[in-house]
């Protein structure tokens, strides 16, 4: 970017991502037991153990595996487990890593399964098997890959498969954000964007991030946007009210998916139990959406049950959605 250019919205999310362990706000155990990983790695002078990340999406597991990379002076190869649906796709990274490289795979559930084989020998050995030919002809032959450190991160690390699980090191689970870590996230992006944030209005639009800086992020650009347009620049707790109203995101922080989950299940259903598939079909989402983008804060705040039986609202639900349960309802 030239001088003097305003960054497109992508690349200011990219300007925001902490650079290091101590721009990295919040998380304090997993910061912890990182440092240790990383420090007694960099003494014996090793590449450390494979590591995975584990938690809801925008919480920092992207930015710390390049924290990680940074922290050890390696270089970072990223990509993702939908990205490796052949085997060959997973040795052609392999092959090209260098002695020490930090190799992140996002989404590392959602890999195919002979990629993920493929990966048990690598992660352990520093080996893949590379199979030449086909049929009864085909023969595999063994191809020494330098040592690496995988970073794998994963919003589902229940669907991992134990063989690989277990080949990591050490999972770091991420947890959300409070809402005082969340106003440090977004007065420090505020600093970086220019922005002339008053206290108030950090205070206000963390309560409303839903325990998530990659939310906190966004609301703070489109308040910044409502406040350059319909204000004097200046985010107050006033200016981020009336910004976030345009926005259709409430007090709680839930948005109008979040919303409508909550009034099918409470509404259409009777307040549950449904099904999770029948539930995202009811608002028209993919049901990994409602699954890993919504339920993770609704159950968080109460107000969503994830049963044997299926989804069940809670009291508080009705509550906050002003209605009344009926009669023999769950709730
Ligand atoms: P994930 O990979 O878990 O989806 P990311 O690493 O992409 O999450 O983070 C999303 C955004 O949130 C980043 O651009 C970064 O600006 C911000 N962010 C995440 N974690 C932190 C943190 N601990 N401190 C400051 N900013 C953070």
């Amino acid at each position: 970017m030239q001088p003097g250019e305003v960054p497109a919205d992508g690349d200011v999310e990219a300007s925001l991502r902490p650079r290091s362990l101590t721009e990295f706000v919040g998380q304090v155990r997993v910061r912890e037991q990182l440092e240790l990983v990383l420090s007694g790695a960099k003494l014996r002078g090793t590449p450390p153990d494979h590591i995975l990340l584990a938690g809801p999406p925008g919480l920092g597991k992207t930015s710390l595996s390049m924290i990680i990379a940074a922290e050890l002076g390696a270089s970072l190869r990223l990509t993702s487990g939908p990205a490796l649906e052949r085997a060959g796709d997973l040795a052609a990274i392999l092959s090209n890593l260098v002695e020490g490289d930090v190799l992140f795979i996002d989404e590392i559930h959602r890999i195919a399964r002979p990629a993920e084989e493929m990966l048990y020998l690598a992660m352990e050995d520093f080996r893949v098997d590379v199979m030449v030919g086909k049929g009864p002809g085909a023969t595999s032959i063994p191809l020494e890959i330098a040592p690496f450190t995988l970073v794998g991160a994963t919003t589902r690390s229940g669907q991992l498969t134990s063989p690989l699980r277990d080949r990591f090191g050490f999972t770091a689970h991420m947890e959300f954000y409070t809402a005082a870590e969340l106003t440090r996230v977004i007065t420090r992006s505020a600093t970086i964007l220019e922005v002339d944030l008053r206290p108030d209005g950090a205070t206000e639009i963390a309560g409303r991030s839903r325990g998530t800086p990659r939310i906190a992020n966004r609301l703070l650009r489109r308040v910044r946007d409502y406040a350059q347009v319909r204000a004097d620049g200046a985010i107050t707790r006033e200016v981020a009210r009336a910004a976030l109203a345009v926005y259709d995101v409430d007090v709680l922080g839930l948005d109008r998916l979040d919303r409508s989950v909550l009034t099918a299940l409470c509404a259409s259903f009777g307040g549950g139990p449904v099904g999770l598939t029948t539930l995202a079909v009811a608002v028209g989402e993919e049901a990994s959406t409602v699954e890993e983008v919504c339920e993770p804060f609704l159950v968080r705040v109460g107000m969503l049950a994830r049963t044997r039986q299926g989804r069940v609202a809670t009291p508080a639900a009705w509550e906050h959605l002003g209605l009344t349960p009926r009669p023999g309802s769950p709730a």
